[in-house]
């Protein structure tokens, strides 16, 4: 805990367990498209199997200069199409999960702030829409859907590579799967990284918007869920900052930095406070919020 936060412990822990929840939640979320990552993997593995059990001598390929390229030509439009269906995959799947994350940051912020006042804030309603164009935003002028993209064709050029060894029979089948392998974990470690600054920065947003909102001036910086704290984020931690102000920190301060904001709201009620999903499920359907709906 902070030493120099002004927080209610009991208001602080309770907001700083809904952005735990939120990278939980797209840990749990993110299973779909790293399997869909592992069936694409084992689909190429396969390929080279049937490559090397019909035409390799003592382990590797022997292939006519002619074939060879036409095999290269065959495998590159492959991959290139398993490189657009999984980036399209990994686009929809991530803009689902922050979407969601977004939403559900702002109201549960929203609805633990409420039930600790005597007299309720107002806040704007969020659609699904809206939540999505607040999610689509830049981290350093870049997309995370250009980011997701850029790594695909990275990873669709080095397994082109790869494999292209192995065509010319320069690489036996169990180094060409090792690499592939590699490859495709490679891609896997970067999502992760991406995704875990996405879910940092639109949780970050989330709590900006509803300050506006609900025209709480102050947030507070918290650094207690970065695991890796570098001093950058340390030295922040327990600061309140104005939303407008100059000098506040952006977050996230550097990948996999997990720093957050919390509404500086000191005049809160912790004894009447309230955080059970069946409490907030009741105060999403008495305030008539659907989170599905379009428009
Ligand atoms: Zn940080």
């Amino acid at each position: 805990m902070s030493k120099k936060s002004k927080l209610n412990p009991k208001y602080k822990t309770l907001i700083e367990d809904i952005a735990r929840q939120g990278y939980n939640y797209s840990d749990k979320e993110m299973k779909v498209v790293y399997k869909e990552k592992k069936k694409k993997l084992d689909e190429i593995i396969l390929l080279l199997a049937l490559l090397f059990t019909t035409d390799s001598k003592e382990g590797l390929l022997k292939l006519t200069s002619i074939y060879q390229k036409r095999l290269i030509k065959d495998i590159d439009n492959k991959l290139e199409i398993i490189g657009n269906e999984l980036g399209k995959h990994e686009i929809k799947n991530v803009t689902d999960i922050l979407t969601r994350n977004y939403q559900n940051t702002y109201y549960r912020n929203a609805f633990v702030i409420n039930s600790g006042l005597k007299k309720p804030l107002k806040f704007n309603k969020l659609n699904k829409k809206v939540a999505a164009k607040e999610v689509n935003t830049a981290i350093d002028g870049k997309l995370y859907s250009d980011r997701i993209l850029k790594n695909k064709l990275e990873t669709i050029n080095k397994l082109k590579d790869v494999i292209k060894l192995a065509i010319v029979g320069k690489s036996y089948l169990d180094v060409v799967t090792n690499d592939v392998t590699k490859v495709m974990a490679t891609d896997s470690f970067k999502t992760h990284r991406l995704v875990e600054s996405e879910i940092t920065r639109i949780q970050a947003q989330a709590i900006v918007s509803l300050g506006i909102a609900m025209s709480i001036e102050m947030q507070e910086y918290s650094a207690i869920l970065d695991k890796r704290t570098c001093s950058d984020c340390g030295s922040f931690d327990g600061n309140t900052y104005t939303i407008f102000d100059s000098t506040r920190p952006s977050i996230p301060q550097h990948s996999a930095c997990r720093c957050m904001w919390i509404e500086s709201i000191t005049w809160i009620t912790p004894s009447i406070m309230l955080f059970a999903d069946e409490d907030f499920d009741n105060w999403l359907m008495d305030n008539e919020i659907d989170f599905d709906t379009e428009d």
